[in-house]
């Protein structure tokens, strides 16, 4: 058990590229703080060094000094409705959404709001650089080949970064180009340099995998610099803010947890500021209808008509009553925003091999809750379907000791129909915790809400 968790543990830390943050910011620095994305980011330009890390900390709840939120909030939308692999060739589908959901949060969100949807988009690019990720070859040669190089020799000084195309349609086509230069390039690399990792002779291979490093930060500086330049035109002239008193927990990280409001079939989100207000920018003159998500709740506003050059501002909204202390978004499957086939907040996986059966189990898991030592929880469940047998629904807890994403979790005995409500209590190894719904039936048919919540 313990040489498994290792394993895990240690494969996961040396599957991950190692200079992100490097290549980030040489690719900042070559821009300079005169960069149009530098001016429209201000502050935050400097979150894009960690945001770079996105998209290998999917299912997390990122907590920091100055900010707690899922990350899934900006990996996961209506055009990328599951998490890609990082490697090619699976990584390129993500250029597009990203790409034109990043340069949407520049025109229409936050700044720090923009610069974690661009750290979700230059993951994906700065992984693509990475020579084993461009050539496809796991393994230990993948682990030696993209970190076998010094990090501190990544800069670009002297770089002038391209403008990738003159408008969205011709940058997008411009940035999918300029990825498809930097595979071949890293490809070509990682073939010259394979049977020097195979050899041990890392000397030799360093200098390669520093030349894919070094593309690879003027591809990040070329696309910063685009999104930077387009954020400018606008793509509507209206704008839609507000205020929402979230609900009140007890819970000292998650008391923190922004609201998400999303505009139900569009691809426009946003995640409030420390004080419950939010606001979209430069939205199109049509009707929207928002939605807005936190713990316990769901709830759907009425339809709100923009007129061009609107700026409407909704009713402070206090929603703050009757989620008695439920510590879990979606508890009633009713969001379904990212796409028909899930729920938001929830992932879907297939549960492991040994379980799969004539008609297909899926595990849907919810999102990881952090636990405070020496307080106890409770899960329960509403019903909707009590004649439904623990053979077609069950409801545990998965816990680990850390927030890593590949962190091998334990997990409770199951709550069924049949069954009163789970206890857990918060330890420093049962120091996170996850809702599973194990079910062939989709969930909602059987379940009317979960609940998990702190006990006195
Ligand atoms: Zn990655």
């Amino acid at each position: 058990m313990l040489r498994l968790a290792c394993f895990v543990l240690c494969t996961t830390t040396a599957l991950a590229w190692g200079p992100h943050t490097e290549i980030a910011q040489a690719a900042l620095d070559a821009m300079g703080p005169g960069d149009p994305l530098a001016k429209h980011l201000g502050a935050d330009t400097k979150c894009l060094a960690q945001y770079v890390w996105m998209a290998d900390w999917r299912q997390q709840l990122l907590v920091r000094a100055d900010e707690v939120f899922y990350s899934d909030d900006v990996l996961i939308f209506p055009a990328a409705a599951k998490h890609f692999q990082h490697i090619c060739p699976e990584v390129r589908q993500t250029y597009a959404p990203y790409f034109r959901r990043a340069l949407q949060a520049l025109r229409t969100e936050s700044p720090r709001n923009a610069a974690r949807w661009i750290g979700s988009l230059i993951h994906f690019t700065t992984d693509t650089g990475s020579p084993p990720h461009a050539l496809g070859i796991l393994g230990p040669t993948h682990s030696k080949m993209e970190n076998w190089l010094d990090a501190k020799l990544i800069h670009i000084p002297g770089y002038k970064p391209q403008l990738l195309g003159m408008d969205d349609a011709a940058a997008e086509a411009g940035f999918i180009r300029r990825m498809e230069g930097l595979i071949e390039f890293s490809k070509q690399r990682a073939e010259r340099c394979r049977a020097d990792v195979d050899g041990d002779r890392r000397a030799l291979v360093e200098p390669v995998v520093l030349e894919s490093a070094l593309e690879t930060t003027r591809v990040t500086a070329d696309l910063l610099h685009t999104l930077g330049v387009l954020a400018a035109r606008s793509i509507g002239d209206a704008s839609l803010s507000g205020q929402i008193i979230a609900p009140k927990t007890n819970h000292p990280t998650l008391s923190r947890l922004p609201v998400k409001i999303v505009l139900a079939g569009t691809t426009f989100s946003t995640l409030s500021e420390a004080g419950g207000s939010f606001a979209f920018h430069h939205l199109p003159a049509v009707e929207f209808r928002p939605v807005i998500s936190t713990p316990g709740r769901v709830m759907e506003l009425p339809p709100v008509k923009l007129a061009a050059g609107a700026a409407m501002r909704l009713d402070s909204l206090d929603i703050s009553k009757d989620t008695a202390g439920n510590l879990i978004r979606n508890p009633a499957f009713q969001l379904r925003w990212v796409s028909a086939e899930g729920f938001d907040h929830w992932n879907r996986r297939k549960p492991p091999a040994r379980l799969a059966g004539a008609s297909p189990q899926i595990d849907w898991e919810g999102e990881w809750i952090p636990l405070v030592k020496g307080i106890t929880y409770q899960l329960s469940a509403q019903w909707q379907d009590a004649a439904a047998s623990g053979e077609d629904v069950q409801i545990f807890i998965r816990t680990k000791a850390r927030p890593v994403y590949e962190s091998p979790p334990g997990e409770s005995a199951a709550l069924t129909p049949g069954s009163p409500e789970l206890r857990i209590t918060g330890t420093a190894e049962v120091a996170w915790a996850q809702v599973i719904v194990r079910t062939r039936k989709s969930p909602e048919t059987v379940i009317e809400t979960i609940r998990f919540h702190s006990v006195p």
